[in-house]
């Protein structure tokens, strides 16, 4: 085994953790740490400094998803930390020992099989999922992937990569299967949320004319900051398909990217896209998507799922928050704070993203 020089891995850690499915979240302040010896080739242990908090926590939590979650469980899959040890007999590590690398919500994958060899490694049947089919970022220690990792470049802060790695990655993977070019527009249902703040941004750096939809002061000063050429309050706009079509060239966004969890997100945008635009589907209800076929087929619309992004998304993503393009906006607190962070959460109170500081480095 390898441990970074001068570094001692304790015995016990702070984690949060949720016992069995729909449990309270329990801060433990005591919880093992696996030591270097029993990591497994290909396994590193990363010391967490920062971790993000998404929606998909609370899923994972409730259980109420068709896909089953493991429990007990520690949740968090926007995990930004140091590699501290790399488990002996690990082949051609592309990390090593000392590197701040984060922790995504694919955690790791065969790459191998024919879905990682085409590029869909979230499709892989062997993939292990953060914060969810093993414990995830909600720790001070994290036993990941040294295949999987991310690499962070070294002039972004870890604060505010962290949700780069969930919800960058997922919404500019999203904006690159939209099949948009410079100078479309698309629609963002949810502008001003976690994910949405992040596509504002990615949609402009890609050259993408942007329809901000959200509703209330706050969450309209946030998007036009972030260059959303338009913005649409869903609660005072009397028509929102004439109101988005309007503001389009009267014929509508090219692509609209729905992040939000609810299906009249997915209803509404068959109805105001231009004829042969792309729905992307990214929130996950589970639930139909009452998507109208008629209007489907006659206005030739494409419905492209995309479920977060690959290595070498999360790659380009990242590069493109260092270039200064795209920022995070977050308010950062303790650990501790995770409990009334997912009531925040579930009340849909949080203008842009919390990050979590796990551990002072
Ligand atoms: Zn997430
Ligand atoms: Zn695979």
């Amino acid at each position: 085994m390898s441990t970074l020089e001068g570094f001692t891995i304790p015995k016990t850690q702070t984690a949060a953790v949720v016992k069995e499915l729909g449990a309270p979240l329990e801060i433990e302040k005591s919880h093992p740490v696996k030591q270097a010896a029993d990591l497994k080739p290909g396994e590193c242990l990363v010391h967490i400094s920062h971790t993000g908090v998404c929606h998909t926590d609370l899923h994972a939590k409730e259980g109420d998803w068709p896909v089953p979650s493991v429990h007990p469980l520690i949740g968090g899959h926007e995990g930004v930390g140091t590699i501290v040890a790399i488990g002996e007999n690990t082949p051609n590590s592309p990390v090593k020992l000392g590197d701040r690398v984060g922790i995504k919500w694919m955690a790791d994958s065969c790459l191998n099989c024919e879905f990682c060899r085409r590029g869909f490694e979230m499709n892989c049947p062997e993939v292990k999922l953060s914060g969810y089919t093993v414990d995830g970022t909600f720790s001070e220690y994290v036993v990941s992937y040294t295949n999987h990792v991310t690499p962070i470049p070294a002039n972004l802060e870890s604060a505010a990569a962290a949700s780069i790695l969930c919800a960058g990655v997922t919404t500019y993977k999203a904006l690159k299967v939209s099949n948009t070019k410079v100078g479309d527009w698309v629609a963002l249902p949810g502008a001003g949320g976690g994910l949405g703040h992040l596509a504002v941004q990615y949609a402009k750096a890609m050259g993408l004319k942007v329809i901000a939809i959200d509703t209330g002061a706050a969450k309209e000063k946030l998007v036009k900051s972030l260059g959303a050429d338009v913005w649409i309050d869903f609660k005072t706009s009397k028509d929102i398909v004439a109101d988005i079509q309007a503001a389009s060239d009267g014929l509508g966004p090219h692509a609209a990217l729905v992040t939000a969890a609810s299906q009249t997100g997915y209803t509404q945008a068959i109805s105001y896209l231009r004829k042969g635009g792309t729905l992307v589907c990214v929130g996950m209800p589970d639930a139909e998507m009452g998507a109208n076929v008629f209007w489907t087929v006659f206005k030739s619309i494409r419905i492209q799922g995309s479920y977060v992004g690959t290595r070498q998304d999360a790659i380009e993503s990242l590069d493109i928050a260092a270039a200064g393009k795209v920022k995070v906006i977050y308010e950062q607190k303790g650990l501790d704070a995770l409990k009334s962070v997912y009531e925040d959460l579930e009340a849909g109170k949080i203008a842009g993203r919390v990050i979590l500081e796990v551990s002072k480095q």
